[in-house]
């Protein structure tokens, strides 16, 4: 019986997510031979990314 999933946690909000075999990060995962393996969930991602992007906006000066 072959694995179809693999269980890891998001570094950011801690929570366990089953990714399915063909989630980006599954091959890097399971690579990994770690016993709790760990990723940055799509929301998380997500989140980081449009941070950064409103950083990068100048700001109104007052
Ligand atoms: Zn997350």
């Amino acid at each position: 019986m072959k694995p179809e999933s693999i269980i890891a946690r998001c570094l950011m909000c801690g929570k366990s997510y089953d990714l399915p075999t063909d989630h980006k990060d599954y091959a890097k995962l399971a690579a990994s031979q770690s016993s709790a393996p760990t990723f940055i969930c799509d929301h998380c991602g997500y989140r980081v990314r449009h941070e950064a992007d409103e950083q990068q906006k100048p700001k109104k000066p007052i």
